[in-house]
């Protein structure tokens, strides 16, 4: 009789039993009492099932013990074969257990051996027959029963070998991620003590991995991981949550020693090493959450996770603590950095421009193009506040692209005498931006001398090779160059004229004051000096007054821009006597 769970199951067992037991007949139930039921009618006929071939492979293994005693409280002393997986040893050993006795029971583990299998049929068919059970059976299945004990405590260890594996970060030897989350997990159903959860990622550490390789990250990882793991108040967790990124659990720490904790964290990330043979120094970000309210291991590493992105974004090699402002601020930041990708492709951005003029007669010789997002959830959302998020997501070099474009469209079409375009760091840093530049104007059919851009001293000095590229590539093509919120940047201007710069953008903040600070209307005087021995001209930006116009004027400065002259404005509402003929 062959009693399988899987009604397909035994497709494999049925020719070894006939192969066995040439004269027998053989029957298939699914458990036991169909099997038992098929024995009480065989028995009617005169028949005796003689030997009960059970095959559980792939089949839980409760049925079977289930099955076993089923059949072992109807039939004593009847022949068991059972079939089960090789790997299932461990909850075969309770199910034998369960069962009592092995007593007329062999054990055979799939894959199916055929010659076996026939020869344990004809073995254990030949026993039922004689109906005796040797002494020497017996001791074979204590010794199977040894060798099942001895593989179950194989298993088990297997198992631990492999849990702690699972946990553990095979770099450092500290807890991973699954292994931190548990160990919060845990500590906070304890609830005795407050846990703190401190989150770490190392700034720059990319750039390590791609000059010197893997390996030397690796080693990097390794050093800084031992120094925090030996900085740490007892009772502290460490773990390696990522390649750069690493966790502490922390009990009941005070303000105070929470901050000492982290900036001896920084102080060890940010020391110089030598690593494969090179100095190397990268430097930490951390952020904090602190368990009030929530006793969620999930709510407390998104709090650790936010202080940590806002501790980079406020420059980086800093600690930060999670408080509620943040989390309100980077729900609007996520919404904002969620709904640019809509906005560019569902036409919420537009462009408006705002007059360059000259400063004497206010005649408009160009025009800054501004971009401005009207979003239908938000209103109109700043460009400031959208362009350093776009910047940081990597959408600015489409909506860069879109500007581009748009910008020099509006030019051809309104025959504006020329556009000036921003161009955010990032967006500048691109490869081959320059070439891209020219291509969209000849797109449009613009002459790139009725191009300007415009670009902050970052944007140079990120990247002097690429920047020096790039702006040779435009200003060979006719594009001119300017420097935007010249002031309030570090760089000096004869530094930066290497570059090739024909204006700089006098920031607003000087021009604020100019009328009532000697001290702003002394620099912008000696900024327009030294720019124009440069052979650079110079732009005052923000200009709102006409006190404003005659000092910068006296100053030096021939170009102004600002609300006094207009204010940033769509295409189609420029003053006819600002335009051209428009060209359709
Ligand atoms: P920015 O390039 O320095 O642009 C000048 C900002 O000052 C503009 O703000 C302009 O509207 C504003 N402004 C001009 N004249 C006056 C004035 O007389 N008084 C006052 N109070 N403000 C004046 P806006 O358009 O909000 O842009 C802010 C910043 O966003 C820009 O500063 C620029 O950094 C960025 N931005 C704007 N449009 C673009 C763009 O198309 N591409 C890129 N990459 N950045 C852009
Ligand atoms: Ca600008
Ligand atoms: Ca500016």
């Amino acid at each position: 009789m062959i009693i399988s769970p899987r009604p397909d199951a035994s497709q494999d067992l049925e020719p070894l039993v006939r192969q066995a037991l040439p004269s027998e007949t053989v029957a298939s139930a699914q458990d036991a009492s169909q099997a038992l039921t098929l024995f009480e009618q065989a028995r009617y006929l005169g028949r005796t099932a003689a030997v009960f071939l059970l095959d559980f492979r792939r089949a839980p293994i409760d049925q079977l013990t289930d099955c076993v005693v089923e059949l072992r409280q109807a039939l004593r002393n009847s022949e068991l074969i059972i079939l089960v997986e090789s790997t299932d040893s461990s909850t075969l050993a309770a199910c034998l257990k369960l069962v009592g006795s092995t007593e007329a029971m062999t054990f055979l583990t799939a894959p199916v051996e055929g010659l076996l299998v026939v020869r344990t049929l004809r073995t254990v068919a030949e026993r039922q027959r004689t109906g005796s059970h040797s002494k020497r059976v017996l001791r074979d299945s204590s010794e199977a029963i040894k060798g099942l004990e001895l593989q179950v405590q194989e298993l088990r260890t297997r198992l631990d070998i492999a849990k702690h594996a699972a946990r553990h970060d095979h770099l450092t030897g500290s807890l991973n991620r699954t292994g931190f989350v548990e160990e919060l997990a845990t500590r906070l159903t304890r609830n005795r003590q407050m846990q703190n959860v401190i989150m770490i990622d190392l700034d720059r550490f990319k750039a390590v991995n791609d000059t010197l390789g893997h390996a030397a990250g690796d080693e990097l990882v390794r050093k800084i991981c031992t120094g925090m793991a030996a900085v740490l108040p007892s009772g502290a967790v460490l773990a390696r949550l990522g390649g750069d990124e690493f966790g502490i659990v922390v009990e009941t720490l005070s303000d105070l020693g929470m901050a000492e904790l982290c900036t001896k964290i920084l102080r060890l990330a940010s020391q110089c090493r030598i690593i494969a043979g090179h100095e190397v120094q990268v430097s930490a970000s951390i952020g904090i959450a602190r368990q009030g309210s929530t006793h969620s291991e999930v709510e407390l590493l998104r709090q650790a996770d936010l202080a940590l992105y806002a501790a980079k974004r406020e420059g980086r090699n800093r600690f930060k603590v999670f408080d509620n402002d943040l989390d309100e601020a980077t729900q609007h930041r996520l919404a904002i950095e969620n709904g640019l990708e809509r906005a560019l492709n569902s036409g919420q951005l537009k462009m408006v421009y705002q007059p360059i003029v000259k400063a004497d007669s206010r005649a408009v010789l160009g025009y800054e193009a501004l971009v401005r997002w009207d979003s239908p959830d938000h209103g109109s959302i700043s460009p400031n506040e959208f362009i350093p998020i776009a910047e940081e997501t990597g959408l600015i070099l489409d909506i860069g692209e879109w500007i581009a474009r748009q910008t020099l469209r509006d030019c051809r079409k309104w025959n504006l005498p020329y556009v000036s375009i921003n161009l955010s760091s990032r967006q500048f840093l691109r490869h081959n931006v320059g070439e891209r530049i020219l291509r969209y104007a000849a797109d449009a059919h613009v002459a790139p001398n009725r191009i300007q851009i415009e670009l902050t001293e970052t944007a140079i000095i990120d990247d002097v090779e690429r920047a020096s590229y790039n702006l040779r590539i435009l200003r060979d093509a006719g594009v001119r160059v300017a420097l935007d919120d010249f002031g309030t940047g570090y760089s000096s201007l004869v530094y930066l004229k290497q570059f090739a710069i024909d204006c700089i953008k006098i920031d607003k903040s000087f021009v604020d004051n100019i009328t009532h600070e000697r001290q702003s209307a002394v620099i912008v005087a000696s900024v327009a000096k030294l720019a124009a021995s440069l052979s650079m001209s110079v732009i005052a930006e923000g200009v709102e007054t006409e006190d404003q116009r005659t000092i910068l004027m006296a100053s030096g400065c021939t170009m102004l821009q600002g609300y006094h002259f207009g204010r940033p404005t769509p295409v189609n509402d420029l003053m006819p006597g600002h335009l051209g003929e428009p060209e359709y």
